[in-house]
């Protein structure tokens, strides 16, 4: 199983958090959405496509909401 407290992987000297469902190496962006979307205290992300398929909504939107979210000031997406 990936989900759970052993999602987040050494790579490095910087830490590759994966998608809780495919296992794919996530971008801040897609960390700061799950947890805008799912639960700010999340600890299992999903990626963009993921996210999209449990929200049955297109990637386009998801991406469209980062850039809202951003536009907005959320401290979720300027901090990354
Ligand atoms: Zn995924």
């Amino acid at each position: 199983m990936i989900c759970g407290s052993t999602s987040a992987a050494w790579s490095g000297n910087r830490m590759d958090t994966l998608c809780c469902r495919c296992a794919r190496p996530l971008e801040p962006d897609e960390i700061a959405l799950t947890r805008k979307l799912i639960n700010r205290g999340a600890v299992r992300f999903f990626c963009l496509s993921c996210l999209a398929d449990h929200f049955d909504v297109t990637e386009e939107i998801l991406r469209r909401k980062i850039r809202d979210f951003r536009e907005m000031g959320c401290t979720l997406f300027t901090e990354a």
